[in-house]
């Protein structure tokens, strides 16, 4: 009697600790390739950004960042919004939240203005003096590509010294999506299709 009592006990250690093992390995699989991404919509509360009769880059931006957030159903990718509402963010505080986050890429979204009304297109920038810089300049490159719109023509990756680009410790890419000064781009990236057109295709873009 004593002896069944006993393997009984040995059995339930054993399968006690193979549980817990099981349990770790499954922990230890699931958060090592998650992907987090940045996305910081330009300017916010008094600084409209970018404005043309009633349309402000500032709104314009912020709700593409919404919808790039809201179309994600990937598990191994989480957005977060640097700014999620109509309120001023300091660049200062900008680059500190993104370094306490500290994610795989940081997005700027803006949108551009010329004098020139015949300026037109979409275009990346990376700063030289970020410590990723060529990681950024090869996947802003590999990004203007893959978001191939008809209605924006692709004006290339430039470099500029931009404070959230070069105060990020992290891949960092600052979109200037079409100009608000060019008919044809305004018409675009101020309608509701447009914009989730744009949202779509900048997501696609950040899941590989
Ligand atoms: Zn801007």
């Amino acid at each position: 009697m004593n002896n069944i009592k006993t393997k009984i006990m040995k059995n339930w250690k054993f399968l006690t600790i193979l549980a817990i093992l099981g349990g770790l390995i499954v922990m230890s699989f699931k958060p090592i390739d998650k992907k987090v991404i940045v996305i910081d919509a330009g300017h916010g509360g008094m600084d409209s950004g970018a404005q043309y009769n009633n349309f402000a880059e500032k709104q314009i931006v912020l709700n593409i960042s919404e919808q790039i957030k809201k179309l994600n159903k990937n598990s191994d990718l989480e957005i977060i919004l640097l700014r999620p509402d109509d309120k001023a963010i300091s660049l200062t505080d900008r680059a500190a939240k993104i370094n306490a986050i500290n994610p795989d890429l940081v997005l700027s979204l803006h949108l551009n203005k010329s004098t020139n009304v015949d300026s037109s297109g979409i275009e990346a920038f990376v700063s030289e003096k970020n410590t990723f810089y060529d990681k950024s300049k090869n996947l802003a490159e590999s990004f203007l590509n893959k978001l191939n719109f008809k209605e924006l023509q692709n004006n290339g990756v430039k470099t500029k010294d931009l404070h959230i680009l070069r105060t990020s410790n992290c891949p960092a890419i600052l979109l200037e999506i079409g100009y608000l000064s060019n008919t044809n781009d305004r018409n675009f990236i101020t309608s509701t299709l447009g914009q989730k057109e744009i949202a779509e295709k900048i997501l696609n873009a950040i899941k590989d």
